[in-house]
């Protein structure tokens, strides 16, 4: 069966950008066998490629918007093989300890492959749903059992996961991918696919088919910030909770543990209550300015006394979108985890048996690269609420660019839609691009950007 793109199959695969998606429900279907075919060669770079894997869909990353692609396809009846560089499905939600996923505010923005995750997380004993109105968290996740749980709902749908596998180039012939070229632990081998969907977050298959793209703001020329996240281990949340919410009165988080959170952003225009913990860390030189700039930190369900620390927040002059900025930024960043976290285990009630358990083995890009798609969404779509007949997925959650523009929140039951266009492009007829890298401008996919709810 040939895969087609369209709007309508693209709806009933569901859940393929990161924001929540309004996908038909999906049928069960029976699993499309997964042969290998070895005999066939591919020409590359002068070399003779064996073929590895031949599907219908091909689908590039395994973070929530690819995750939710390979499911959703597979689930469809469509031999699907997920290209994974990691050894874990989830992306930054896991390799990146973004735990968190931020709630879209839009009503009805569940489509069946949320629901079916938020099933599942119930099914693991994760108790993901802090049921407060006023929360901006929709889940609450765990790394560990969202990695089991992604495995099982991908051999649920028959879908191939192929990891350790790097992405390395795309073969073209006219305005179609026919193959992509990877690297795996048998070394480089070609994968067939009738339809590609590029959930790299760095757009890097749309961009090595010939996809324009743009990275970083346009009045600087600066990606997003990156943090570098970590864990720790041994705190008594409890006893933080009564400290920072009880006795210093900070009314930041409007729900207990175990969904608890807190924060400082020196940058912003509301003057934190943690902003003098972290000051006085500068004051006393344990601390640099750069390590206060930022400061949040999530517990983690279903795993008691550890936190999970959104920052450091690395400095503008490493960037999500260098080779070497990036390499750079991985040392700096780890010398600011050292920092922080002895900071924390010094003088945080609570934090007094803390350590630092886990540092992410990936670092936060935010924003990296975005294609130009057939439709270019910009920050009045978000500001107007904008409708469009070819929507595949609503949200309003605020405009968050850190250290750029933070916008109010839209009013209560609005939302903008996300058009099919802004997911595909003039230049390749068979591709699809989900995720934080679809066709928008710098500002507006400050918001687009949260994951799956
Ligand atoms: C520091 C930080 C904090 C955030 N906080 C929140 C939050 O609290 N709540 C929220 O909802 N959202 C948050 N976000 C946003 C959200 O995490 C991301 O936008 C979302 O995970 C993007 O999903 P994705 O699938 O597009 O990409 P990613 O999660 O980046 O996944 C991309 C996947 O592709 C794989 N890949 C990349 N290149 C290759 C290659 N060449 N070959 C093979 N595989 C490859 C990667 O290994 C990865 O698994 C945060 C982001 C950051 C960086």
């Amino acid at each position: 069966m040939r895969f087609k793109i369209s709007r309508r199959n693209f709806l009933k695969m569901a859940g393929i950008a990161t924001t929540g998606l309004m996908m038909a429900q999906l049928p069960n279907n029976q699993a499309a066998s997964a042969a290998e075919s070895s005999d066939t060669k591919i020409k590359y770079g002068g070399h003779d490629i064996p073929l590895l894997y031949e599907a219908e869909v091909c689908v590039l990353g395994g973070g929530p918007s690819g995750v939710a692609a390979a499911v959703s396809a597979g689930k469809r009846g469509a031999k699907t093989v997920l290209v994974e560089k990691g050894i874990t499905l989830g992306g930054l939600q896991t390799m990146g300890n973004v735990i968190p996923c931020m709630t879209t505010w839009a009503p009805d923005s569940d489509t069946a492959f949320v629901r079916e995750l938020k099933q599942q997380l119930e099914n693991h004993g994760i108790d993901y749903n802090d049921h407060h109105e006023g929360s901006e968290v929709g889940i609450w996740t765990n790394p560990e059992a969202l990695s089991l749980i992604y495995d099982e709902m991908c051999q649920e749908a028959h879908t191939e996961v192929l990891y350790n596998t790097v992405f390395v180039d795309a073969i073209k012939k006219n305005n179609t991918i026919t193959h992509c070229i990877v690297q795996t632990i048998a070394g480089l081998r070609a994968i067939k696919a009738n339809t590609f969907i590029d959930c790299s977050g760095d757009a890097i298959l749309a961009r090595s088919a010939g996809v324009p793209s743009e990275h970083g703001f346009e009045k600087t020329g600066n990606n997003q910030p990156m943090s570098f996240r970590f864990e720790m281990g041994g705190v008594d949340l409890d006893k933080v909770y009564q400290h920072v919410t009880v006795e210093l009165g900070d009314d930041f988080c409007p729900t207990k543990p175990p969904h608890y959170e807190f924060a400082e952003a020196r940058h912003r225009t509301r003057q934190y209550v943690l902003e003098k913990f972290m000051v006085d860390g500068i004051k006393s030189g344990e601390l640099t300015e750069e390590d206060a700039e930022y400061m949040q930190a999530f517990a983690i369900v279903g795993k008691p006394g550890h936190i999970s620390m959104n920052c450091p927040e690395l400095p503008l002059q490493f960037s999500a979108s260098d080779p070497l900025s990036y390499s750079r930024g991985v040392m700096a960043g780890r010398q600011m985890i050292n920092r922080i976290s002895q900071y924390f285990i010094r003088h945080m009630p609570g934090f007094e048996k803390a350590y630092l358990a886990k540092e992410a083995s990936m670092l936060g890009a935010r924003e990296s690269w975005r294609i130009r798609g057939k439709y270019y969404m910009v920050e009045d779509d978000y500001h107007n609420q904008s409708r469009f007949s070819d929507a595949v997925a609503r949200t309003a959650w605020f405009i968050d660019a850190h250290g750029e523009k933070v916008s109010e929140k839209l009013p209560k039951g609005a939302y903008y839609e996300i058009p099919y266009r802004a997911l595909i492009t003039n230049e390749i007829s068979n591709l699809i691009v989900a995720g934080r890298c679809i066709s928008a401008s710098f500002i507006l996919q400050a918001s687009m950007r949260i994951q799956l709810v």
